[in-house]
């Protein structure tokens, strides 16, 4: 079938496959005009070469800390627009901002100034990793700041977050977790379950109150022993949780990856959890308060050694995924793009699909990236 005209002002992207909801074209093309992809058909289109390798949905990065040697603590223009800038050049076309744990005060003027980075368009919401996490397993978070959930101090945020908090994660074991993770339920945020100590039963307590995310899968949670299944096995078996994994190969070995993929492949979420050394490289950093050094693309706190964070972008998230896991090319899409902006309610992205916003990442046949497009307007490093 003969495709219309396309609109003088419009871009036309082809690709030897275009990666779209229910099937992939071999080849394809995607019309995109005012940033929004207007039409989406399969075949060659006269006169136009085919882009070689895979046109696939921008990503959204749920969960990242930071990049070009920028951390989300530092929340002016600057700082966030060259974070972000760094992200969107290698796929991440949205970007949750994550504040580790801080001091009240401290916290609440975080959340209120990414508020205006998210009025910006600069960042698509902010991800409260903590305060109210187990002192056990608080990976790479300042232990004097740590302390339990309470409805009030969640309010707070709410209303200096003005609907931009998308997620927040927290231990369920602590004392008022399931009410602090009610009242996400009601709010429409992501109460997800992380850096916890908490048993099988509590965590299944936690999902029945409402709670929809792993944080990390296996990092920074009470490990799972046969005798002992704590969040590993409650959040893999049910059917209701999405999983993250950070595919870094440092924070989880292939083969734990592989068993994910098995256990819950249409409800994982590729995260990078990355910090400020990501898009830079090796030195020496700091992670709220904590200063992290990272040697070899691995970063580590420099008080205990605990990994803090990772150097990871969301393409080598998504290629490490698809070689590591040997999944198709479609679950990683899923993945990595359209189950991140169902859970953070991007609505208008996430899916190549006339309608949507025209954020679009073209790979080539080993999955390195090619171009990116971001609203339409190709993105440069
Ligand atoms: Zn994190």
């Amino acid at each position: 079938m003969q495709p219309p005209p396309p609109a003088p002002t419009s871009t036309i992207v082809t690709a030897a496959r275009v990666v779209l909801p229910d099937r992939v074209l071999a080849p394809g093309w995607v019309e995109c005009d005012d940033g929004v992809i207007v039409a989406v058909g399969e075949g060659e289109l006269p006169g136009r070469r085919v882009a070689d390798g895979w046109l696939v949905p921008g990503f959204v990065d749920q969960h990242t800390h930071g990049a070009m040697g920028r951390s989300f603590e530092d929340t002016s223009v600057e700082a966030v627009s060259e974070a972000v800038g760094a992200m969107h050049a290698r796929g991440a076309t949205s970007v949750i901002a994550s504040l580790v744990s801080a001091a009240p005060d401290a916290l609440h003027e975080q959340v209120g100034q990414l508020a205006d980075r998210c009025d910006e368009d600069l960042i698509a919401g902010i991800h409260l990793e903590g305060p109210w996490i187990s002192p056990t397993f608080k990976g790479a978070h300042d232990p004097e700041v740590l302390r339990n959930p309470t409805v009030a101090e969640f309010e707070e945020l709410l209303v200096v977050g003005r609907g931009h908090i998308k997620m927040v994660t927290l231990a369920p074991e602590l004392p008022g977790a399931l009410d602090v993770i009610a009242v996400c339920a009601d709010r429409g945020v992501v109460a997800a379950v992380g850096h916890t100590d908490a048993t099988f039963e509590q965590v299944e307590a936690a999902i029945d109150a409402g709670a929809t995310v792993a944080t990390h899968l296996f990092n920074a949670m009470r490990p799972l022993r046969h005798r002992d299944p704590g969040p590993i096995a409650a959040l893999t078996e049910d059917p209701r949780v999405t999983c993250e994994l950070i595919m870094d190969g440092i924070h989880l070995e292939w083969p734990v990856a592989r068993l994910a993929r098995r256990a819950a492949e249409d409800r994982l979420v590729l995260v990078t959890d990355s910090m400020a050394a990501a898009c830079v490289g090796d030195g020496d950093y700091m992670l709220g308060t904590l200063e992290v050094q990272v040697r070899n693309g691995c970063a580590r706190l420099v008080s205990n050694g605990s990994i803090a964070g990772s150097t990871l972008t969301m393409d080598a998230a998504f290629r490490n995924f698809v070689n590591a896991t040997d999944a198709p090319v479609p679950i990683a899409v899923r993945a990595a793009s359209t189950t991140p902006s169902v859970l953070m309610q991007l609505r208008d992205r996430g899916e190549i699909r006339a309608g949507l916003r025209a954020d679009l990442v073209r790979l080539n046949d080993d999955l390195e990236l090619q171009e990116v497009w971001r609203g339409g307007e190709p993105v440069t490093g």
